[in-house]
């Protein structure tokens, strides 16, 4: 199958090239490499690369070229503190970066899934059919988008589906993000910034789950832009979740309370339809600590950026 992966080098994109491996699939990764995509993450996978952003005509090119089945977007701006901090890359990468993979999909026949988040719900637990009520930039992008997948189904009759995980984690999670940041801090004997009163609870999945999972839908799914959200079904609170990295690193995690996130929504919490196993919290974090402890060369260079450094990087900015 001829499958195009677009940010492929990022950290669920390259666990979905590394599942797409296991099941004999040598994908063409599309990836502009921004500060989060890099081809290290991609170390012993089999695949095509093309450099490349999403907002360019030369993605047009690269689909006329390669004839893909399926496409698959992962590419976007991810982190809702430097979506505070400065939002306007997330409404160009996210918002018409995908509407530019639509287009493709007008003139080139494949099938699009397009990755979106359970942020689009906010706060209230929410079904496929639930209202979109995004809180903070990154999720009025990623919200948008999913919108005009939906308008170019209608209208245009494209083929697509939308995917919406919940709070992913494991090997490879650039470190601005808040498992490998307290993993990381911890091991350079620093404190962990818990935003406001670290009661916020998020839904948790170890990221190989969700490539099987997003892998699998590529056989299961309809095509009419139906949307299937993919819960880890493990809500827990960040305290939670610090307490138990502590317990799995075997030390103690210096915990340190500043101001909270401004919007900061206080849970995400989405039902399904699909059946699936996950990996329990405890042991995804056992497997993704062993990683960061084995993998220093993987996060040694990037532990200056200020979303690592910062207790609040997302002040000062715009
Ligand atoms: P990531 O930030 O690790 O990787 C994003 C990738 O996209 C990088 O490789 C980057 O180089 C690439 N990219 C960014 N802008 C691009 C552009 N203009 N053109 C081409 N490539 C570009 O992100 P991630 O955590 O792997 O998330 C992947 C997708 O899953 C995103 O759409 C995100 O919204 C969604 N998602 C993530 C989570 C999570 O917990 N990480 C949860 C739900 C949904």
């Amino acid at each position: 199958m001829r499958v195009m992966v677009l940010g492929g080098a990022g950290f669920i994109g390259s666990a979905f090239v590394r599942e797409l491996n296991k099941r004999g699939i040598r994908p063409l990764v599309y990836d502009l490499l921004t500060y989060a995509g890099r081809l290290e993450n991609l170390k012993d996978t089999d695949h095509e690369f093309v450099k490349g952003d999403i907002r360019d005509e030369k993605l047009q090119e690269a689909i006329a070229k390669y004839r893909p089945e399926v496409v698959v977007n992962f590419a976007a701006e991810t982190h809702v503190d430097r979506s505070i901090y400065k939002p306007q890359d997330f409404l160009t990468t996210n918002i018409l970066g995908t509407v530019n993979v639509l287009d493709a999909s007008r003139h080139y026949n494949f099938k699009y899934i397009h990755i979106s988040t359970d942020e689009v719900y906010g706060e209230e637990c929410g079904n496929e059919n639930s209202p979109l009520n995004p809180s903070s930039p990154y999720s009025a992008s990623k919200a948008s988008a999913d919108l005009f997948v939906r308008a170019y189904v209608r209208t245009y009759k494209v083929e697509a589906i939308i995917i919406r995980p919940s709070n992913n984690y494991g090997p490879r999670q650039f470190p601005e993000k808040f498992i490998p940041k307290a993993i990381i801090r911890t091991l350079l004997g620093l404190h962990v910034p818990i935003y406001g009163d670290g009661k916020a609870e998020r839904d948790w999945m170890f990221v190989e789950d969700t490539g099987r999972i997003i892998a699998d839908l590529i056989e299961k799914a309809e095509w009419s832009g139906e949307v299937y959200n993919i819960p880890g079904g493990q809500r827990y609170s960040v305290l939670d979740v610090v307490k138990m990295i502590g317990e799995v690193m075997g030390r103690e995690v210096e915990v340190r309370f500043v101001n909270d996130r401004p919007g900061h929504d206080r849970r995400y919490c989405m039902t399904t339809g699909l059946r699936y196993e996950v990996t329990p919290l405890r042991e995804g974090l056992r497997k993704t600590v062993e990683w960061y402890l084995n993998n220093r060369w993987w996060w040694k260079p990037l532990i200056k950026d200020r979303f690592f450094v910062e207790d609040e990087p997302w002040s000062k900015g715009g």
